[in-house]
C-alpha cells in the first residue's frame, strides 16, 4: 500500500449508475459532480468544438422517446483533499451490486413539446430526479438555451460548448457552461440515448465487476480509442504500452479471435462529450476531486444505453499533476486502471458473496500490472481477448 495508490483513480463513475457510489438502492440515474479548481473549460483546451445545433424543425421528433443516460458535473472550488483510508474510499467506489436492482433502473421517455415561443424537451411530468431543456428557435434549427433540473430551483441559462449527434443517431449529448455567484463556474455534459432497441439485462456475472456491478455491459461497436492531444514521444509510449498490457493474455490460444481495438494518435480532437470519438486526454494544470472530496488521478466517463445495455462512448482523462513522473513510457498504473474502465471493468473490492482478486482494478491490491483475473475478466465480457488492430 504505497501513497501513491491513495491517488489512484477513483472514478469511473459519472453517471447514470447507479454502481457509481454506494447507494445501492438508487434506481435512476444519478449525476456524480467533479470540483475542479480553475476554470473547468480547461478541460476543452486543444479541441475543435462545435456550436451548431443539430436539431432541426425537421427531425426534432426524431429525438422522442430517448431517455437520459449521463450528466456529468465539474464545478469549480477550493482543494478540500482528505485523508481516509482505503476500506472508505473503496466502498465509495464500489462498482458492485449485490442485489439485482440495477435491471430495475428506469428509462424515462423524453419528448420534444412547444411551449409558446419555447421548445422544451422533457420526460412527461417532470419526475424526480430528471430535467427540462429549453430551446429557442435559431434560422431552421433550435438552440440550447437552459437547464433545469426538477430538484432544484430556477432554470439556469446555459452557454453550449458542444453539440454531439452519434452518427447512428442513437445517442446526443449538449456540453454546456454557466457561471453564477453562489456556484462559480461550472461545466456539464448531458447525454441521451435511443430507447428503440430494448434488451434484457441478463447474464449476470458472479465472478467479474463491470461498470454496472455485475451486469456485463460491453463495446457491441468495433472498439476505438485515441490519444488526443500533442503527446510527447514519452507520453505516446506510456499509453501505448499500458494499451499493449490488456492484450498480453497468457491464456489466449494461437488461433483463438480477438476483439480488435483500432488505436491512434489524434492532434485534431473534440471535447470529451463527443460522442463519436473516445479520447485520453491528458490533462495539465488541473486538479479534479470527486464528491467524496479525494483527489483524482484518472476519470473515465463511460456513457451506457440503458435500453440496449451498450456503451456508446467513453473517455479518460489522466490528470497529469497527479500523476506526474509516473509517465515514464513503461505502462502506468493509472493508465492501465483507466483503460480497464474503457474497455468495460468496474472495480475490484473486497465484497460479500464475491470471489476477490488480485486486479489493477482494486485500489489496495498492489498490483501496477493487469492480472490474469483482469484477463480473465475481459475474456468472460467479449468471449475473446484484446489486441490491437
Ligand atoms: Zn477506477
Amino acid at each position: 500500500m504505497s501513497l501513491l495508490k491513495l491517488f489512484i483513480s477513483i472514478a469511473l463513475c459519472t453517471v447514470v449508475l447507479p454502481a457509481c457510489g454506494s447507494k445501492k438502492s438508487e434506481k435512476k440515474p444519478e449525476s456524480v459532480v467533479y470540483f475542479v479548481h480553475g476554470d473547468p473549460r480547461r478541460l476543452l483546451k486543444g479541441s475543435t468544438v462545435n456550436k451548431s445545433t443539430f436539431i432541426t424543425k425537421e427531425n426534432r421528433d426524431n429525438f422522442n422517446g430517448f431517455h437520459l443516460s449521463g450528466v456529468s458535473f465539474f464545478r469549480e472550488r477550493e482543494p478540500q483533499m482528505k485523508k481516509e483510508n482505503f476500506a472508505q474510499v473503496e466502498k465509495e467506489n464500489s462498482t458492485s451490486l449485490k442485489d439485482d436492482e440495477s435491471a430495475a433502473l428506469e428509462t424515462l421517455p423524453y419528448s420534444f413539446i412547444e411551449d409558446g415561443d419555447e421548445l422544451l424537451y422533457e420526460a412527461a411530468g417532470n419526475p424526480k430526479d430528471s430535467f427540462k431543456l429549453s430551446f429557442k428557435p435559431v434560422n431552421d434549427g433550435y438552440e440550447l438555451v437552459g437547464l433545469k433540473a426538477s430538484s432544484g430551483p430556477d432554470e439556469q441559462a446555459v452557454t453550449v460548448e458542444h453539440y454531439s449527434l452519434k452518427d447512428d443517431g442513437n445517442a446526443f449529448s449538449f456540453l454546456v457552461s454557466w457561471q453564477s455567484a453562489e456556484e462559480g463556474r461550472t461545466l456539464v455534459s448531458i447525454t441521451f440515448t435511443s430507447g428503440a432497441v430494448t434488451k434484457p439485462l441478463i447474464q449476470r456475472s458472479s465472478l467479474y465487476n463491470y461498470i454496472l456491478g455485475h451486469f456485463p455491459i460491453k463495446w457491441e461497436e468495433d472498439i476505438t480509442i485515441n490519444l488526443c492531444g500533442s503527446p510527447s514521444t514519452l507520453q505516446q509510449s506510456t499509453v501505448k504500452n499500458s494499451l499493449v498490457a490488456w492484450t498480453r493474455d497468457a491464456q489466449r490460444k494461437p488461433n483463438d479471435s480477438t476483439k480488435e481495438v483500432a488505436y491512434e494518435v489524434k492532434t485534431e480532437f473534440a471535447p470529451f462529450s463527443d460522442l463519436n470519438q473516445h479520447c485520453i486526454y491528458l490533462v495539465s494544470n488541473f486538479r479534479a476531486e470527486n464528491s467524496q472530496e479525494f483527489v483524482i488521478a484518472g476519470l473515465t466517463i463511460p456513457q451506457i444505453n440503458t435500453s440496449s445495455w451498450e456503451l456508446i462512448d467513453s473517455d479518460v482523462m489522466i490528470f497529469m499533476d497527479i500523476v506526474g513522473d509516473g509517465f515514464t513510457g513503461q505502462a502506468n498504473e493509472t493508465m492501465t486502471h483507466e483503460l480497464g474502465h474503457f474497455f468495460g471493468l468496474g472495480h475490484e473490492f473486497e465484497e460479500e458473496g464475491h470471489d476477490h482478486y488480485r486486479s489493477i482494478m482494486g485500489y489496495s491490491d498492489g498490483t501496477q500490472n493487469v492480472t490474469q483475473g483482469d484477463f480473465d475478466a475481459i475474456r468472460a465480457l467479449y468471449n475473446q481477448t484484446l489486441s490491437l488492430k
